[in-house]
């Protein structure tokens, strides 16, 4: 059952392992086991991903201090790490494919990064002596688990695969220390960056579908880049070989690009990724100059994949 409780009474006088929804709560501390379980460590909620973000860069760095992040990772990261430049932070892009810059306190990867596909180097990233952190939303821990890989945290925007049916705002960071989580969960509990009791529930429902889900978003998504790279309406297919996101470039420019989104019928035309249902968008209305005009993001859902071909096939020849 669902407790949606923001108080819970003390046990013989004193506070038990829930007292006040702001430190914690019933529905928040099951999924943080589970997703714990899935990236081996110790897992921390956040209402978004990107209240994640926020939450790592404000407790681990200060004024001064410096931020690697690969260029091509998420445009809102590296917007909110500009807007958080005003309050002293030093944002340095870098290469995920090659060594991080030297002079840093963090370094910040993304795999596999969202448009571009591109993966890290993670033995470069794992031999400098700053901590990293890897988003892996767009992998989910059945293909990637990055503290494997020597990263010290997992950042995972879980409104995309790991909630998996675009109805949950959730994100999470996966500590590999247990020192590291407790300086975490006190900055979430005093400053009340913390997710509601509602989405964790409907997240951890979600976690129980996530291995067969990530099958079929893999075979979809292959099937698919297969038929796009041969496709002459198509210059070029990025895709992974696992997960559900890929991002490919139409011939014949911007206005091509804006004709395919705007003619699929069953892919719906709306941002976000990692739904059971695909959606697909030019991304240079929102990252222009960071991304080709022309580029489609795809988030391969799980329709039958015939269906989704015909439904392509059709947008890119109207
Ligand atoms: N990281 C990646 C790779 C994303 O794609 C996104 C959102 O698109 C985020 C982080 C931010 O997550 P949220 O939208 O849950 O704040």
């Amino acid at each position: 059952m669902l407790d949606r409780s923001t108080i819970w009474p003390y046990e013989d006088g004193e506070p038990g392992e829930f007292y006040y929804q702001r430190y914690g709560h019933p529905a928040g501390a099951e999924v943080e086991r589970m997703l714990g379980e899935l990236d081996s460590g110790h897992a921390l909620l956040f209402p978004s991903g990107s209240g994640a973000t926020t939450s790592l860069l404000l407790t681990l760095l200060e004024p001064g201090k410096a931020v690697a992040l690969a260029q091509d990772s998420y445009y809102g990261t590296a917007v909110l790490m500009r807007m958080l430049e005003r309050w002293g932070l030093r944002v340095v892009p870098f290469d995920q494919a090659g060594p991080p810059p030297g002079d840093v306190d963090l370094v910040w990867l993304e795999a596999p990064s969202n448009p571009l596909l591109t993966m890290p180097d993670f033995a470069a990233a794992a031999s400098h002596p700053a901590p990293v952190v890897c988003d892996s939303t767009a992998a989910t821990p059945v293909y990637l688990r990055p503290l494997e890989h020597g990263a010290d945290f997992v950042l995972h925007s879980a409104t995309k695969f790991l909630g998996g049916h675009h109805d949950v705002l959730l994100g999470a960071v996966v500590c590999k220390t247990r020192e590291d989580h407790e300086r975490l969960l006190e900055f979430r509990g005093r400053s009340g960056i913390v997710a509601a009791p509602d989405p964790a529930w409907l997240l951890r429902r979600s976690l129980k579908t996530l291995a067969v889900r990530m099958e079929r978003h893999t075979a979809n998504a292959t099937e698919l880049a297969r038929r796009l790279e041969a496709h002459p309406g198509v210059e070029r297919v990025r895709y992974p070989g696992f997960g559900g996101l890929m991002s490919f470039d139409v011939a014949g420019g911007a206005e091509a690009a804006r004709r395919v989104e705007t003619s699929t019928w069953l892919i719906k035309n709306a941002t976000s990724l990692g739904s059971v249902d695909s959606v697909l968008e030019t991304r240079a209305r929102w990252e222009a100059g960071r991304v080709p005009e022309n580029l489609v993001r795809l988030s391969v859902g799980l329709e039958a994949v015939e269906e989704l071909w015909r439904d392509l096939e059709q947008a890119l020849n109207a």
